[in-house]
């Protein structure tokens, strides 16, 4: 019977005619020299979306306004039960009111959930290409094996980056000669962030991240989460799962083992297919520290993110020989030898490792529904009862108080100071009471929830957090009235984040400060740089208010729906006979300013900074309008004050280069975002000079800017740069660099005719190219030569700063703020240039890793230097860090008017 039931589904399938991606592209996918863009794979997904296996899903607009596509991929009779299955993940994947009896009967009933993904890295072509194959082949196929996945699984089949292959694909093809063809793209391959776009998956700024992250953690919640990348480190052919450490403390242990375990199967299956080249762990740079990555995420909400790292594209390349890669050894036990390597084994490579982890999951369907209970349960009990997490600070509290103690101890192992005193088998252990001193301590408890008040400061850019809490599928309450909680009052409207909640990891690491290990190549050697950032607290970054309660917490609460997005709370515009104030810190103020000035109201500020407006219909439609909308504060002004200084809209433009910056690209949405208007600008167009008739400001991002040193080999995201004969007029314009010889004097040019620069990161390298007086002040005293990173490594970091606050420049900062700290540039200066921030202590680092931070101290951040008439300034954090760090943005926003 149900043989019977198999063939009669088969044959409704085959009746319905599928064509084969030749069929339909003209072309087999992985053919040499050949490229699907979106437009023709979008038909593609919709020819596939007739079969009974499939269901296809707009999961929304892309920054560019494409459809993105989900093809849910199933068996037919679960295609038809896809809302029971989806609730039956949930329910798992929440582990709320469900005894472990139930979860086992739901995991006995519910099917595997799947994520794989493809495209997200438009110029990694693979991944796109690999997408439609694995579509196609899990639609058409009808061996027992796919069968049997089919029947277990339901597979989300996600475009990760619709924009980025219509562009990619259209410019590789636009050449006739295949051997000529190329991706060396104009502009980013996302709009805005190009290859940031897997760097913003807690703050899901991008469509395309908000998109995905309803499907993966409000919607979906997959067990199983699967992003394809390029590419491999030289000498394999791809990097893939497990990966090397620091894995992060505040995931669940059965994450880190069930990568183990996948990571094994896909290993396995390419072996058993001879499929060489597989590198993993210490193999390559991917470890699972960081938050934020599409595949990394997913760890903070008990899901096993894949990520393989492949080579290959439509132009045939060479496996390069890397001798020490040919000793099979834990990191890559399959060694591949040098060929010539064509794109379709990428895509063979990549349908296989698919296959490895939907068999596995077709395998294990209902012990990995029950494995994410359970790490959600585990997360619960945590949230619910006193809990200590493993802190490397606190680990090394207990090893400073022991050594203090036993001195004996101490000489006995002098020798091993330097190093080696992890080494296995002979770690040192310590008297057991030192455990109980700090991790049965109730000082050092982890939080069971973390409140944040209604009537902070800058409420609205809370709610902007709250936000990016509820796009990532946190459990979020909100205060129905008032309440008192030790003491403290808190009103109606202020949000509750409870860590008794399944995504506590997640919830830990947007509060907590990340606590780095020292992770060295060797004891005194250099340091292991993080795959990406080493800190990130995403409260702190946005200097959002809040209080860690350390016991369970009673309040009138109601708890939001999965997903929903918060507007800030709506202000009344109070009446006024004179004129408004706008305090500008509330960073939505400097939206109504640009409102204003966009329609022509007089807009003033007084010495403290603070906006001021007279009365008129037209300022007050738009203020009534920003306070409902925006919830700033607005207040009335009965006298007109006096020593007002007018400000007008600045003609801005933010400097951009050939293949797009990344950091500019970031900025232009950030200027979008507040409602700045500005345009890009081009070294070219430096160079030619007279710049200060069209502009008033000039923004460069970080890397812009060379440093004094020689000049470098012209260096470029994609390879080599087409030469200007390839390129269009509209495109010619954009190649090039700033120099020192010709781009460096026509902006001295500029400032000095009275225009404004700001530079941020590496760009305040101008501060030197113009010979201002200031200088590194990352000096090592002894040798007299900048710092090494044995004695100073600071990765992308969040250090405290001090803000001048009586100057102009940091109206609405207050005297401390989060610096995101990027190996950023430190400086000294004298004469009259003037201290914007700094640091004032030997311990700035807040949030991540700070190798010899005392280094720092007393260092300057940010200084703006007259330049003529013009000034220059110059901000080593990042600023504006991946529209991330909200607390620093009225640094830059405060500088863009005239
Ligand atoms: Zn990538």
């Amino acid at each position: 019977m149900l043989m019977v039931l198999t063939l009669s589904t088969t044959t409704a399938w085959a009746q319905q005619q599928i064509p084969s991606p030749k069929e339909h592209f003209g072309f087999n996918i992985g053919d040499d020299y050949q490229l699907a863009n979106y437009t023709q794979t979008e038909a593609y997904f919709k020819k596939l979306s007739a079969s009974n296996r499939t269901k296809l899903v707009d999961i929304g607009l892309t920054e560019e306004g494409r459809h993105q596509y989900m093809l849910i991929v199933s068996a037919p009779e679960n295609i038809q039960q896809l809302e029971k299955y989806k609730t039956i993940s949930q329910q798992l994947a929440h582990a709320e009111g469900l005894t472990d009896d139930q979860a086992k009967a739901l995991a006995a009933t519910g099917k595997a959930v799947v994520w794989i993904d493809g495209g997200l890295h438009a110029t990694e072509v693979v991944g796109s290409h690999q997408l439609i194959e694995s579509m196609y082949q899990l639609v058409s196929r009808t061996d027992e094996e796919t069968m049997n996945i089919l029947q277990n699984v339901i597979i989300l089949f996600t475009h990760a980056n619709p924009d980025g292959q219509e562009l990619v694909a259209n410019w590789y093809m636009r050449t006739e000669d295949p051997k000529k063809r190329a991706m060396n793209i104009p502009r980013l391959y996302e709009k805005y962030v190009g290859h940031d776009n897997n760097r913003d998956f807690y703050m899901m700024n991008m469509k395309e991240s908000q998109n995905i992250s309803r499907q993966l953690f409000v919607e979906w919640i997959p067990q199983i989460m699967y992003n394809h990348h390029q590419r491999g480190p030289a000498g394999s052919v791809l990097a893939g799962p497990p990966y090397r450490d620091p894995f992060n403390y505040v995931f669940d242990p059965l994450i880190v083992t069930s990568i183990d375990a996948v990571g094994a199967a896909m290993n396995n299956r390419l072996n058993v297919e001879n499929k060489p080249g597989y590198t993993q762990r210490g193999g390559s740079q991917f470890s699972t520290w960081w938050n934020g990555g599409l595949r990394t995420a997913p760890y903070f909400h008990n899901m096993v993110g894949l990520l393989t790292e492949i080579i290959g594209g439509p132009t045939p390349e060479t496996v390069p020989l890397a001798p020490d890669r040919l000793i099979p050894n834990g990191a890559t036990p399959n060694p591949v030898v040098p060929q010539e390597w064509h794109f379709r084994q990428s895509i063979d490579y990549s349908v296989s490792l698919n296959y490895a982890v939907l068999d596995y999951a077709a395998k294990y369907r209902s012990t990995l529904l029950y494995n994410i209970y359970h790490m959600g349960k585990n997360a619960i009990d945590r949230g619910n009862e006193d809990h200590w997490t493993f802190y490397p600070r606190l680990v090394d509290s207990i090893k400073l108080a022991a050594s203090k103690k036993d001195t004996t101890k101490k000489d006995t192992n002098k020798k091993e100071e330097g190093g080696g005193d992890l080494s296995l088998g002979k770690e040192d252990t310590i008297k057991n009471n030192f455990f109980a001193a700090y991790f049965k301590n109730p000082i050092y408890r982890d939080a069971r929830a973390y409140i944040i008040p209604a009537d902070q400061e800058d409420f609205p850019t809370a709610v902007k957090f709250i936000n990016a809490l509820s796009r990532a599928g946190v459990t979020i309450h909100k205060a129905t009235a008032g309440f008192t909680i030790g003491g403290k009052q808190y009103p109606a409207g202020s949000y509750v984040v409870k860590a008794a909640q399944a995504f506590r990891p997640h919830v830990l690491d947007m509060f907590e400060p990340q606590d780095h290990p020292n992770d060295f190549q060797y004891p005194g050697g250099p340091p292991i740089r993080p795959y990406d950032a080493a800190g990130w607290t995403l409260a702190f970054q946005m200097g959002v208010k809040f209080d860690r309660i350390l016991d369970g917490i009673n309040a009138p609460l109601a708890q939001l729906p999965y997903g929903q997005i918060e507007s800030p709370a709506s202000k009344t515009l109070t009446a006024t006979k004179k004129g408004y104030y706008l305090n500008p810190s509330g960073n939505n103020v400097f939206i109504a300013v640009n409102d204003l000035l966009n329609a022509g109201v007089k807009v003033s500020r007084i010495s403290s900074g603070i906006f001021y407006v007279p009365v008129s219909s037209k300022s007050t439609e738009i203020l009534t309008k920003a306070t409902t909308e925006l919830g700033i504060i607005v207040t009335a002004a009965d006298v007109a004050p006096t020593g007002l200084k007018a400000v007008a809209p600045a003609r801005i433009a933010i400097w951009n280069t050939y293949g797009g910056s990344i950091p500019a690209g970031w900025m232009q949405w950030l200027m979008e975002q507040y409602h700045y208007k500005c345009t890009m600008i081009y070294s070219q167009e430096i160079d030619k000079g007279d710049l200060r008739k069209k502009y008033d400001i000039i923004l460069f991002a970080t890397g812009a800017i060379p440093d004094t040193g020689k000049p470098k080999r012209d260096s470029y995201w994609f390879g080599k740069l087409p030469k200007p004969e390839e390129l269009s007029a509209e495109f010619k314009p954009w190649l090039g660099r700033i120099t020192a010889d010709t781009s460096v004097p026509q902006l001295k040019k500029f400032l000095e005719a009275g225009g404004n620069i700001v530079t941020i990161g590496t760009s305040t390298n101008l501060a030197y190219h113009l010979k201002l007086p200031v200088k590194n002040a990352l000096i090592d005293p002894k040798t007299n030569k900048t710092l090494t990173g044995s004695k100073l490594y600071i990765p992308g970091s969040l250090l405290i700063a001090d803000v001048d606050t009586t100057a102009a420049e940091n109206a609405g900062m207050h005297a401390k703020t989060d610096v995101y700290f990027d190996r950023s540039p430190v400086f000294n200066i004298s004469g009259d240039v003037k201290k914007l921030m700094w640091y004032s202590t030997a311990t700035p680092l807040h949030s991540g890793w700070a190798w010899g931070q005392s280094y720092l101290k007393d260092g300057v951040a940010a200084f703006v230097a007259p330049v003529g008439s013009g000034k220059l300034y110059a901000f080593g954090p990042e600023i504006t860090f991946r529209g991330q760090s909200h607390s620093t943005f009225k640094l830059l926003f405060n500088q863009l008017y005239k």
